[in-house]
């Protein structure tokens, strides 16, 4: 791997005006400035390091968005009030009336739910694919796409997409390749492989802490630009700025990212090797019998593992509750939605983060009724983990 994301943002050195090793906080809606013309010359976007406004740029956010510019190796990146925003803001500023976008079917539920029910509003429509079929992908492409939208590891089924092989097709058509890269930052680095615009949700493991909901967008600097531009950037004019309060604490958790990474791999390959032999219907990235594990083999740094989620499918959703109701009680983790917090967290895809799919598309993607998704915690003992999971089971049994 050339680019090692957490050497760069290892590297960053960022030091608040007292020499403070955190930057300082800058709790400021607005700047002032000495000279009217240097006012002026910001509005057109002419004067460098000057701060206007913070529904544009505020100094904390901007260092949160340089340090996951270092980490996805893009040129720049910009912070959003939540992962949402990050991608309804660039897909809105890519897309215009009567444009089209070829998307993965399996897709976080908040994003198919804005393809499928909110851009036709606009005239914008979308045709769902599964994402590992090239040949739908190509064939879908029509004179008015604009956009290829995937997930790195899709939501909920833990698809692979084959980045470099989308954005050959992406190129081709002279189309944006965007890359949700939530499930697995650090593991991969979609810009590195070809994307063109990189987007997360930080809520979960980028931040890890389950105490906010942020997103970020990282790309090229014509991008982050255009988006932020005062005349008609999306994320200018519909503000989904993010506090700098949170971009602060954010930051500092980026700085332990690469250990929680490896721990939540070592922690969801243990349970995943244990809940195979134990004849669980197990989905994990990291099994070699996992559709996508070659392709993951191939594209991953391997510093960080196969990544934090797994599913395994209890076939029905009556078993599915009777399960994670089982496993809150026997202090495994927390039936909960969201994804990449130090404790285990699990839910029944299909019935809550992916409620927003209607079922016959569920059915057609392969998206069981029982399936179960686990975001692995960062459990010290996991063997414990495991032996509490043992005994749910067995009591289900009964
Ligand atoms: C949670 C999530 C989102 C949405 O992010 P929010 O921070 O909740 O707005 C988008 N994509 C993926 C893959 C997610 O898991």
């Amino acid at each position: 791997m050339k680019h090692d994301p957490s050497r760069a943002i290892f590297e960053m050195k960022q030091f608040g005006e007292f020499g403070d090793v955190n930057p300082s906080i800058t709790d400021s809606a607005t700047y002032t400035f000495l000279q009217a013309k240097t006012m002026s010359d910001t509005f057109h976007g002419e004067a460098e390091g000057c701060f206007l406004y913070s529904r544009h740029w505020n100094p904390s956010n901007k260092y949160l968005a340089d340090v996951l510019a270092a980490m996805e190796g893009t040129e720049e990146g910009w912070v959003t009030a939540s992962g949402m925003a990050a991608i309804t803001s660039t897909i809105l500023q890519i897309c215009s009336a009567g444009d089209h976008i070829v998307a993965s079917v399996s897709s976080y539920g908040g994003t198919f739910a804005f393809l499928q029910n909110y851009l036709p509003k606009f005239n914008i429509k979308t045709t769902f694919v599964n994402i590992t079929d090239l040949e739908a992908v190509r064939n879908s492409i029509t004179p008015e796409t604009k956009i290829i939208y995937t997930e790195s590891m899709t939501n909920p089924m833990l698809q692979i997409a084959d980045i470099p092989a989308l954005a050959e097709i992406a190129n081709k058509h002279s189309v944006k390749l965007i890359v949700d890269n939530t499930f697995t930052p650090m593991i991969l680095q979609p810009a590195a492989l070809g994307a063109h615009i990189v987007v997360y949700s930080m809520t979960k493991f980028i931040n890890g802490k389950n105490d906010c909901v942020a997103g970020a967008i990282c790309g090229s600097h014509e991008f982050i630009g255009s988006l932020i531009d005062v005349n008609n950037g999306t994320a200018m004019l519909l503000g989904p700025a993010l506090d700098p309060l949170r971009s602060s604490s954010i930051l500092k958790n980026l700085h332990t990212l690469h250990i929680r990474m490896q721990q939540h791999s070592k922690n969801a390959m243990y349970l995943a090797i244990k809940m195979k032999e134990a004849g669980l219907r197990i989905t994990y990235p990291g099994l070699p019998e996992h559709k996508g594990y070659e392709t993951l083999k191939r594209l991953m740094n391997p510093d960080f593992g196969f990544g934090g989620m797994l599913s395994i499918d209890m076939l029905t959703s009556e078993k599915a509750s009777r399960f994670m109701e089982l496993m809150e009680m026997h202090d495994v983790g927390y039936l909960a939605v969201s994804l990449g917090y130090f404790k285990t967290l699990f839910s029944n895809s299909g019935k809550s983060t992916s409620s927003e799919v209607p079922e016959e598309i569920q059915h057609d993607m392969g998206l069981s009724a029982g399936l179960v998704r686990f975001s692995v915690g960062l459990d010290h003992d996991i063997e414990r983990t495991w032996k509490e999971i043992e005994k749910c089971l067995e009591i289900m049994e009964n």
